[in-house]
């Protein structure tokens, strides 16, 4: 757009700005679809326990602004994971349809659909500032939406976690032969991306990290970042926290809903819910980023945990061995080649204005 373009356009707010003030609304547009005559019931699964922290808690969130904002017109009743059906069969449950939506993340589907991981965390990925440009005026969505869409779901971005924390471990990482024989409890491509330098991923369920990392079944694990983890414990049975979380950078949750169901509900309630899972988005991220602080100051203040930061030289190589990963991944399934690219392509887009914006802002608190 030419400046002078820009500048004309100015003038034009302001005319739209005093015809807003001034218009009466027209609701007439609504008449007949349903809008005070129908009542919604519907039913969320989650892949989190029932009210886990943050995650779970924002469910309840949205399921009171829903109801709030459509003056008890729908409703949804949020079951944790295992209340109504198993964690992992959250997908499922929703694409059948006899569960309207639920709160979960893609790479929990990379088994069924390997381009989904994009969606939720690629190791050194997207943060949540890009994650949410990406997929909300990036193009992302659009592919998003693609690769659910013969599983007559509707994904919509349902939050972030914010960077996570790299992990705890009772040895010291000061080279990349230290990754050597590691037994981490580290899921997905960041496993992948271990065992690849030589160390060995451990899956084991949330319930179990504790005892294993405590009896040295496991020799680190990665969570979520220090308000989880605090509240699991590990600050109690592991020497050293390490960050960047570069397996993790900005993962994404999904709230996923069954395009039918959706489309079965009156325009200003699909505006009612599409709205509520946006606040759900930016307060996610903002209740990450104010816990987290908080207890990472409890972690250094309570508790003998020494923050160290992997070495420049240690991610540079984990980098360089994720490229290798994603390449592999991107040959053998056209889906996953087609969302590369543009995660590919998005990158680049973004590399000098993140150079020049954020990573100097964030360099500006060393002065
Ligand atoms: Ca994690």
């Amino acid at each position: 757009m030419k400046r002078k373009d820009f500048v004309k356009g100015l003038a034009g707010m302001g005319i739209m700005a005093t015809g807003i003030s001034g218009c009466n609304s027209d609701t007439s547009q609504f008449d007949g679809q349903g809008l005070r005559d129908n009542k919604y019931k519907w039913k969320m699964v989650t892949t989190w326990p029932p009210n886990f922290p943050i995650l779970g808690e924002s469910c309840q969130l949205l399921a009171q602004w829903v109801e709030e904002m459509s003056a008890g017109q729908l409703t949804i009743h949020v079951y944790g994971g295992g209340e109504l059906v198993p964690p992992l069969e959250a997908f499922e449950a929703v694409s059948i349809g006899g569960i309207e939506l639920a709160s979960s993340a893609s790479y929990y589907w990379a088994g069924k659909i390997p381009a989904a991981q994009f969606f939720a965390a690629v190791p050194f990925g997207f943060n949540a500032q890009q994650m949410n440009t990406w997929l909300d005026v990036g193009g992302g969505m659009e592919l998003w939406r693609e690769l659910y869409a013969p599983y007559n779901l509707i994904p919509f971005n349902g939050g972030n976690t914010g960077l996570q924390m790299g992990g705890w471990y009772n040895r010291q990482i000061n080279s990349l032969d230290d990754f050597n024989g590691l037994k981490m409890r580290i899921p997905g491509l960041g496993g992948k991306v271990l065992s690849k330098v030589g160390g060995s991923p451990i899956l084991s369920p949330g319930s179990e990290i504790y005892t294993n990392l405590e009896r040295g079944v496991i020799d680190a694990t990665e969570w979520l970042g220090p308000y989880h983890d605090y509240l699991m414990g590990f600050p109690d049975i592991a020497k050293y926290y390490y960050y960047p979380g570069w397996h993790e950078c900005g993962t994404t949750l999904e709230i996923i809903i069954n395009k039918k169901k959706f489309e079965s509900l009156p325009h200003h309630l699909r505006a009612i819910l599409t709205s509520a899972i946006s606040r759900v988005k930016s307060h996610m991220l903002a209740q990450f980023e104010l816990k987290n602080s908080e207890y990472l100051a409890k972690i250094k203040s309570e508790k003998k945990v020494e923050l160290k930061a992997f070495s420049t030289e240690i991610l540079r190589k984990l980098k360089q061995t994720t490229t290798t990963t994603l390449e592999e991944l991107a040959q053998k399934d056209n889906d996953t080649a087609k969302v590369y690219q543009s995660f590919k392509n998005f990158s680049q887009h973004q590399a000098e204005w993140s150079k020049a914006s954020e990573a100097a802002y964030y360099s500006m608190s060393n002065l």
